[in-house]
């Protein structure tokens, strides 16, 4: 096994994480910070593809649209999936090439179809009737493949309920399509983000095979199998390392969809959590009575700016602190808002050190992905969150 236990160990020659502490520990911040490291996105991407073989990259643009981001995976090879005119302008503008670009998302503004359309992109996701129509008006002979609704996998933050059709209704759909004048060139679905085990993969890629296998039996000569995300980051959970899951996925793949001229793969959390860390404050510690157990501690950061994915506790980021030779005890954490719904983590406390300040740094790490992207606006007056790129 190639346990990845020790990720923050540093290399020689690319930036580790090591290098965002160092540059966390020297510099000063007005307000909570994201700091992303260009080098192990580049270092992710090459792991991942390392794995992932003859499939194509196509990194979801949404789990963090820093330019720099973008940059440098167009710098390493790397296509893209958007999910909107936004994502696409964005990527186009930073020098992708439209067919480099799949548009992933299976509810698009008409309009936004239409730019694509216009803009050179050719290949779409839909999962419903409605979709394919509006496809169809506003991208003629457009390329679609069909987002399968998967069973639950058993992911740390699932995707399944809102995109996707039931399997059932996969081959009514390309048969619309192909009588609409579109290719229907394939199938995709997510397996759920932070999907910890390959082998959690193989249920999902049976029920999917199965249909793979329908649609070529009903006439459909699909070349195209979309795997999506789910590729996981390391908080603190030991997971494989990245080039060993994706080859384990893929070897589960390949035995599953004959005659697929085209594998696509979307990472978007695996490709940039591990490069992030956010430069937050401690506001206060507190004891409600004499009696908690618990300390409460404040921080600069909750979920209304950046933590989305505290929500039921289901991603957990680990800290570091100034202190963390001390002893530690037991904290509930919440963000700086008026807002009650503003906890992070209270079923499971977390163990910070028992002489933690306010005015203490507090580095959040592992936080790549799907921090700045949900922090656009700045509720109750708490500036969203900042971004530095080293
Ligand atoms: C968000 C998203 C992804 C990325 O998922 P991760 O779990 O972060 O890898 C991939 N594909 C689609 C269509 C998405 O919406």
């Amino acid at each position: 096994m190639n346990a990845y236990v020790t990720p923050f160990a540093g290399g020689d020659t690319i930036a580790s994480p090591s290098s965002l502490i160092d540059f966390i520990r020297s510099n000063t911040f007005d307000r909570p910070t994201l700091v992303l490291s260009r080098d192990v996105v580049a270092q992710n991407y090459r792991a991942l593809k390392s794995g992932l073989g003859r499939a194509d990259i196509h990194y979801a643009v949404k789990a963090n649209p820093a330019r720099e981001v973008i940059e440098t995976l167009i710098a390493e090879g790397s296509r893209f999936d958007a999910a909107s005119r936004g994502e696409i302008e964005l990527c186009l503008s930073l020098g992708a090439k439209p067919e480099q670009i799949s548009f992933g998302n299976t509810v698009k503004r008409a309009s936004d179809i239409a730019f694509a359309h216009a803009a050179g992109i050719t290949l779409f996701a839909a999962d419903a009737e409605m979709e394919i129509d509006k496809i169809a008006e506003h991208a003629p002979g457009a390329r679609v493949y069909i987002r399968l609704l998967v069973g639950a996998t058993g992911a740390d933050w699932p995707l399944s309920r809102k995109f996707g059709c039931a399997p059932e209704r996969a081959v009514a759909l390309m048969d619309q399509a192909a009588s609409l004048g579109l290719e229907p060139v394939g199938l995709s679905f997510h397996v759920g983000s932070q999907t910890r085990r390959a082998e959690m993969w193989r249920d999902t890629l049976d029920q999917v095979g199965a249909v793979w296998a329908e649609a070529h039996a009903a006439g459909h000569a699909l070349s195209v199998i979309n795997i999506g995300g789910g590729f996981p980051a390391f908080y603190g959970d030991e997971i494989a390392s990245p080039g060993r899951y994706a080859a384990d996925v893929m070897m589960m793949v390949e035995q599953r969809f004959p005659g697929a001229t085209r594998v696509m793969a979307e990472p978007g959390r695996g490709m940039v959590a591990e490069a992030g860390m956010i430069a937050a404050e401690v506001l206060l510690v507190s004891r409600k009575s004499d009696a908690d157990l618990c300390r409460w501690v404040y921080l600069d950061i909750g979920r209304f700016s950046g933590l989305a994915e505290t929500e039921g506790e289901a991603i957990r980021y680990p800290f570091l602190t100034e202190r963390d030779h001390e002893a530690t005890g037991p904290c509930i954490l919440a963000g700086p808002s008026c807002d009650s719904a503003d906890v992070l983590y209270e079923k499971r406390p977390v163990a910070l050190p028992v002489g933690l300040r306010a005015g203490d740094r507090i580095i959040i790490r592992c936080c790549g992905a799907y921090t700045s992207s949900y922090s656009s606006v700045g509720f109750n007056g708490f500036p969203p969150l900042d971004v530095v790129v080293i």
